[in-house]
């Protein structure tokens, strides 16, 4: 085992994503590191892989018969090399110490991939919105910030959303900014677009992931016109992937929430996908309802007792799971083999495990790394930013343009840096490599911190 990963697991036992994602890119860069002696000596990895602040704090908040409940949450502010700290805010009950950690580590070379000015951090409480009223969820969101704002700002650290985390919660947090500042600035990403959000912004991450995808066909003069696709989730990255997928011609037949998934062999098409988005972002329902109005669809309820999920166990080409981290294993991914699956585009942080990623690299399948394909989203946020910054709108289409150069931009530096080392169309070595030397180089220029 590396040194280094071997120190992190002794000083950070009980860790296990936040050294899953290590381990990755540890693996990756050695060749970067056999050819850049110099890294060694200023202790790159032992840097890159320590936070520089971890603040974890109490959130205490009424619910609305008068009870009062605690919660745990944290911000990690993992690098600021290349700009300020940047990275979403989660609320789910799984959030925990080494969650967190994880998404900041991938945060850190995604956001240096997207070529925009922006370090790495991540954040978020083990606090469920899930059946909690509109108040309760302000309440929570106002004792939240009442700490995490002396901590963050526009130049310092701007947090966005994630799971758990959209429109409602950024606007009940802005707020609260607001009035403990007393200043009106671009703090959160992802706000609303009547003050100061970004048009695309909602749709950032969903069409980012497929116009990777569409980059990574058309370097095998393929589309994906014509293709059936497998997605994951029902939040904000799967709806949008949908939404672009449809668009570009293919057929969409599962999405799914925590408690199980559908198949709509028949394709699931844009009077769908506006009923979907609906049932989840308006009337918070579940995805078992979708079979209420399409009868045609199967429903499956999640199964923990099955060591593999259903979901991907379809004929399709291509899968996106959109979901959560580890949501692909071994078992799933021989699945997507078999059932003809020839490319798996990252909407989530991390949803294959390390094996599962040995299978799509054995196989030698398009497969695009999260901190890759999903980084449309901070992209857009970084545009967020740079509209703040300048009080400007920009309209849907010049964002969308950014949008797609990014992605292409990324695509290719991915490419390029998988062929400088050897492993040509490796897109999670050229993803790790890019975004590591990035990020290290500025280190190294700012002296010893
Ligand atoms: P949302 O909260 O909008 O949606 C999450 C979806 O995943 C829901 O359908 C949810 O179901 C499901 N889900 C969550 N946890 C689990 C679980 N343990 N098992 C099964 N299903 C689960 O989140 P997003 O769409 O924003 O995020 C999805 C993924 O994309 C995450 O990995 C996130 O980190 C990543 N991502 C998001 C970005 C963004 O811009 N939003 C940017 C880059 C990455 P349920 O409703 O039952 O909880």
């Amino acid at each position: 085992m590396n040194p280094v990963m071997e120190r992190i697991k002794v000083r950070d036992p009980g860790e296990k994503e936040f050294h899953q994602a290590v381990e990755e890119v540890l693996y990756s860069v050695q060749p970067v590191l056999d050819r850049n002696p110099q890294y060694r000596q200023h202790a790159v990895l032992e840097r890159i892989t320590e936070p520089e602040r971890v603040i974890m704090f109490r959130v205490s908040w009424m619910d609305d018969q008068g009870q009062v409940h605690v919660n745990r949450a944290f911000r990690i502010q993992m690098n600021s090399a290349i700009g300020p700290y940047k990275g979403g805010l989660r609320f789910h009950p799984s959030v925990n110490l080494s969650i967190l950690k994880f998404l900041a580590f991938e945060q850190v070379f995604k956001n240096a991939l997207t070529t925009l000015s922006m370090g790495g951090g991540k954040g978020g409480s083990d606090f469920d919105p899930k059946g909690k009223s509109d108040n309760e969820v302000m309440r929570f969101c106002q004792s939240f910030m009442i700490e995490l704002f002396r901590h963050i700002g526009p130049d310092t650290d701007v947090p966005a959303g994630d799971i758990g985390v959209g429109a409602r919660e950024i606007g009940y947090l802005f707020g609260m900014y607001k009035k403990l500042s007393n200043e009106f600035t671009g703090v959160l990403t992802g706000k609303s677009l009547g003050w100061g959000g970004s048009l695309i912004r909602p749709e950032a991450t969903g069409y980012g992931s497929v116009y990777f995808a569409a980059e990574m066909l058309a370097t095998q003069n393929q589309t994906l016109e014509g293709k059936t696709c497998l997605v994951s989730g029902s939040g904000n990255v799967a709806q949008y992937t949908v939404e672009k997928i449809i668009e570009l011609g293919g057929k969409v037949v599962t999405l799914s929430d925590s408690s199980g998934y559908i198949y709509d062999e028949e394709g699931i098409d844009s009077e769908k996908l506006a009923h979907v988005k609906r049932l989840k972002n308006i009337k918070r329902g579940r995805m078992s309802e979708y079979i209420d109005k399409y009868s045609e669809a199967v429903y499956t309820e999640a199964d923990t007792s099955l060591d593999y999920n259903p979901l991907w166990n379809h004929k399709a080409d291509c899968a996106f799971p959109s979901a959560t981290e580890n949501e692909i294993n071994a078992t799933d991914a021989a699945n997507l083999m078999k059932n003809g699956v020839h490319l798996v585009c990252e909407g989530a942080n991390m949803p294959s495990t390390p094996e599962a990623i040995n299978i799509f690299l054995d196989k030698k399948i398009l497969y695009a790394p999260g901190k890759a394909s999903n980084a449309g989203g901070v992209a857009v946020s970084g545009l967020e930013m740079a509209q703040n910054s300048m009080r400007l709108n920009w309209p849907a289409d010049e964002v969308d343009r950014r949008l797609k150069m990014i992605m292409k931009n990324i695509h290719q530096t991915c490419l390029d840096a998988s062929a400088e080392y050897g492993v040509s169309g490796n897109y999670m070595a050229g993803a790790n490599i890019a975004g590591f030397t990035k990020v290290v180089n500025a280190m190294l220029d700012q002296g010893l911190l």
